[in-house]
């Protein structure tokens, strides 16, 4: 049984500030280290729960920052991006038997996270079908698209209940809770262990699990901090400039809205 995991810094344990989540800067490797530790505590419990074999997406940033060393054998890491529209799932296809998310963060506009965001803080806002939309949602979309499971999501207290009113067959353990510009963490260890225990219970019952259908229809809305990104991202074919801050694109194919995001809104 092959598992597939993308691994985010912003919703790991204690990560409250954007230097710990820059490679290079001094505070990173705390940050680093814990996340490497999240991401082998949700292995640990898919391979408790019959996994063979673990795909690791890297996901955050430069992708360089999992330590490899540390996570079980039954694991392969992908760094670095390929250029896929699968982002954040890049590889995903149908021999997988599961999606999990690690370390994930509330979305841009939401005020559950210090680090709220959507892919770049370039946009104040990204809307899918008039839904605010999360790096969740967007990953959500792309397994439903890829015909795979998301069962599990860790990560702070937003996106948690975000992934649970999404689909509430989702496993969810929270590791903090955002509170104005701080943060609520619960112990590394104890965020370790809801990890591992939330992994191995959502990868036991896959079989039972109900995937949403994706929408027939996609109206994605970029509201962007400046309006030169609007401008120069209404561009992109299809996408037309609402007003000075807002490019809508409209598709019925969801690897269409992929490809929208991966030439706008990563960079
Ligand atoms: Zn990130």
């Amino acid at each position: 049984m092959k598992i597939f995991i993308s691994a985010d810094i912003e919703g790991i344990t204690d990560v409250t500030h954007w230097d710990e989540t820059e490679l290079g800067h001094g505070e990173h490797y705390a940050a680093r280290e814990q996340m490497t530790a999240e991401v082998a505590a949700a292995c640990e419990g898919a391979l408790q729960a019959g996994a063979t074999e673990i795909w690791v997406k890297d996901s955050h940033d430069s992708a360089r920052n999992l330590i490899a060393a540390k996570l079980p054998k039954e694991a392969r890491l992908i760094r670095g991006w390929s250029g896929h529209p699968f982002l954040t799932l890049q590889g995903l296809d149908k021999t997988f038997a599961a999606v999990a998310l690690i370390g994930y963060h509330s979305r841009a506009g939401s005020g559950t996270s210090p680090l709220a965001h959507s892919f770049t803080g370039k946009l104040t806002t990204l809307k899918i079908n008039d839904v605010f939309a999360s790096e969740f949602l967007m990953d959500a979309y792309t397994a439903a698209y890829a015909g795979v499971p998301l069962v599990f999501i860790s990560g702070d207290r937003g996106i948690c209940d975000e992934a649970a009113a999404f689909n509430p067959r989702i496993q969810t353990a929270a590791v903090k809770q955002g509170v104005g510009n701080s943060t609520v963490n619960i112990h590394p260890e104890l965020a370790t262990a809801r990890i591992r225990e939330g992994m191995a219970q959502a990868v036991t019952q896959v079989a039972n699990f109900v995937q949403p259908a994706l929408p027939a229809h996609f109206s994605v809305e970029s509201r962007y901090r400046a309006g030169y990104n609007a401008y120069h991202d209404a561009f992109y074919p299809g996408a037309r400039q609402i007003d000075d801050m807002i490019v809508r694109f409209e598709t019925d194919d969801y690897f269409e809205v992929l490809r929208f995001m991966m030439f706008t809104a990563q960079a």
